[in-house]
């Protein structure tokens, strides 16, 4: 019997934001942003990297008042590079 293990993510509103501000895709489309998000993130933590970018979304890339200023990834961030 052939085990095929199926990886993805998936892109909610919190990962499309996330993906987008800090320049992890440019697309808008959630398929071509798990694609880019696919390409990017090594298989063995594909598995936490939704809960990670929630999390991230939730409690400092809040939506319309993100926390720049405590952002542990700022240095890495495209939108915080900008303003
Ligand atoms: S620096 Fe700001 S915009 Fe960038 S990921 Fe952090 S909270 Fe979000």
């Amino acid at each position: 019997m052939l085990l095929v293990l199926l990886l993805g993510i998936a892109v909610d509103t919190h990962v499309k934001r996330i993906s987008n501000l800090i320049g992890l895709s440019n697309k808008k489309d959630p398929q071509k942003i798990e694609q880019d998000l696919l390409n990017l993130i090594p298989n063995k933590y594909l598995k936490d990297a939704n809960h990670v970018l929630v999390f991230h979304g939730r409690n400092t890339c809040i939506a319309r008042h993100p926390k720049c200023e405590n952002c542990t990834i700022k240095n890495y961030c495209n939108y915080y590079k900008k303003v």
